[in-house]
């Protein structure tokens, strides 16, 4: 049994106000569901990941980053290394979102090193695959995805391939209001899956499979209903304690 996991990713919001309001609300939304069946975490901005530590370390909720270097330390201007995300108590690290993917040219292989590099420090990188509309409306969506995937497949032995989440998340769904419907989804969520298994079956089985692109509470219940989605990558939903509150709820 797969347990859900919710993770909000931040992108480029937030100030230390707000995430402190933010992170009280889900705080406190939480106390009230003692028996929580889903994992939770919020992916931060680089700079708030402190404020993060100091206020979620004795809760339920997990944090992260939401890139991670593919390098270990040196000069690499501007890059973040996973040992200091380490050091600021990181449980995940999302790698190849998107948008790294369109506007910082990020290939396949360079993702896949950035897993390589999380995994490899102890952090949980949370991979990300997806489709553009073109690309969809080609008929390529499994082509793509399956080729992200074995990028990331090539350089993880069976045992650090077993600690990392995915993420499908449609381009044409981020931020859009546009979501995969849940078979659209479903379908997806089961070939990454089928592809994993040429590897391992139990890793296969193993693997939480998160859906993201305009999850919301009233669509959440849904999608994560589905057999092979195992919980969500949540954007402008999760950055209001009551919509992120909800698809946790939800889960
Ligand atoms: P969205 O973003 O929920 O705002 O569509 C999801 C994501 O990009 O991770």
């Amino acid at each position: 049994m797969r347990r859900k996991l919710v993770i909000g990713n931040w992108k480029m919001n937030g100030s230390r106000d707000s995430i402190n309001t933010l992170l009280s609300g889900i705080i406190a939304g939480l106390g009230a569901q003692s028996a929580q069946k889903a994992d939770v975490a919020v992916c931060a901005p680089a700079p708030y990941l402190a404020q993060c530590q100091q206020m979620l370390a004795a809760t339920p909720v997990a944090w992260g980053s939401q890139d991670v270097s593919a390098y270990a330390a040196g000069a690499y201007t501007g890059e973040v290394a996973a040992s200091m995300l380490n050091d600021f108590g990181c449980r995940y690290a999302i790698v190849g979102h998107s948008e790294r993917r369109a506007y910082h040219g990020e290939s396949n292989e360079l993702v896949a090193q950035k897993a390589l590099a999380a995994v490899t420090a102890g952090l949980t990188p949370v991979v990300c695959v997806g489709e553009t509309l073109e690309q969809r409306e080609a008929g390529q969506t499994s082509v793509v995805v399956c080729a992200q995937l074995q990028a990331v497949m090539d350089v993880l032995e069976t045992a650090l391939l077993s600690k990392i989440v995915l993420a499908y998340e449609p381009v044409w769904a981020i931020g859009t209001g546009k979501t995969a419907t849940p078979a659209m989804a479903q379908e997806v969520h089961a070939e990454l899956r089928k592809q994993l298994a040429t590897r391992s079956a139990e890793v296969a089985q193993g693997m939480q499979i998160l859906y993201g692109g305009s999850m919301k509470p009233d669509n959440a219940r849904e999608l994560m209903a589905q057999p092979d989605i195992d919980g969500g990558l949540i954007g402008g939903a999760a950055l209001k304690a009551a919509d992120f509150l909800g698809i946790i709820y939800a889960a």
